[in-house]
């Protein structure tokens, strides 16, 4: 089944242009349009109809309009930082008609840190009348957790980010891993055989908690994807420039970048 990836974002947590920042990256990401421009990442997979998104960042509003989202379905989270969730609440007019709520799903980690976020939405009694209709549902962390949504499997990967663990998903031929700073080795065999793979790519120095352009481009030719683009990006890569210097097959992203591919239903992955 053809399946659309939307890039909704394709910055990091401060974005492009960063505030108070003089740079020659952020003077270009200035001008709307501009590439470098770079709103807080999540990525929407649209198929069948159906809108699922990858996290609802603070951007969330104004990519939902750039897009022409009119609907959605499902909203899977990676975790609980605040360039991931705080778009929550913008789900709020899309919310309003589903029945028994938009499903959200979300580790125990990064659903305890929405919950707290949005405590007025998710309280038992006495919610805010026009709170968001959601229905938080919780992710099991055990190896080979998949979940399932009109047809197709989203598989969770385990991901590492600094110090902690978070959720990677792999759908179909695609795989998203943002805020990536390691794979720890189970993940490896949920990533054989892929056509595109999305994975985090921050700037040129090391960081403790994202991976960095030579750490990425060494870990696509680890896992040998047809096609491979970087997200999560900050202002230390211009995007011309560092597209010039990677192989044709491996590209940064940039907001609104669409990609088409096959989304089987049901793939089998073996833990
Ligand atoms: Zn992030
Ligand atoms: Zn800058
Ligand atoms: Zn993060």
């Amino acid at each position: 089944m053809e399946a659309t990836l939307t890039f909704l974002g394709s910055g990091t947590s401060m974005g492009v242009p960063t505030l108070g920042c003089i740079c020659a990256v952020c003077a270009l990401a200035c001008t709307p349009g501009n590439p470098n421009r770079r709103t807080r990442p999540s990525v929407l997979v649209t198929y069948g109809g159906h809108n699922v998104l990858i996290d609802t960042g603070p951007d969330f509003h104004a990519q939902a309009i750039r897009e022409g989202v009119q609907h959605v379905d499902a909203v899977l989270y990676t975790h609980g930082h605040a360039d991931h969730v705080l778009g929550m609440d913008d789900l709020r007019p899309l919310s309003f008609h589903q029945p028994g709520g938009l499903p959200l799903y979300a580790d125990d980690a990064t659903a305890t840190i929405m919950e707290r976020i949005f405590e007025y939405t998710f309280r038992k009694v006495d919610r805010y009348p026009t709170s968001a209709r959601v229905n938080l549902q919780r992710v099991s962390t055990e190896p080979g957790t998949c979940v399932d949504l009109f047809g197709v499997s989203f598989v969770r990967v385990p991901v590492s980010h600094g110090r902690t663990t978070i959720s990677g998903y792999r759908f179909g031929g695609a795989a998203y891993l943002t805020d990536l700073s390691d794979l720890p080795p189970e993940s490896l065999p949920l990533l054989s055989g892929l056509d595109i793979l999305i994975l985090d790519a921050l700037r040129r120095e090391p960081h403790p908690t994202h991976s960095h352009l030579a750490k990425s481009i060494e870990l696509v030719h680890q896992l040998s994807p047809k096609r491979a683009f970087f997200t999560h990006i900050s202002h230390d890569l211009e995007h011309d420039a560092v597209n010039a210097e990677l192989p044709p097959h491996v590209r940064l992203a940039h907001d609104g970048l669409k990609l088409s591919f096959d989304i089987v239903p049901k793939i089998e992955v073996s833990a």
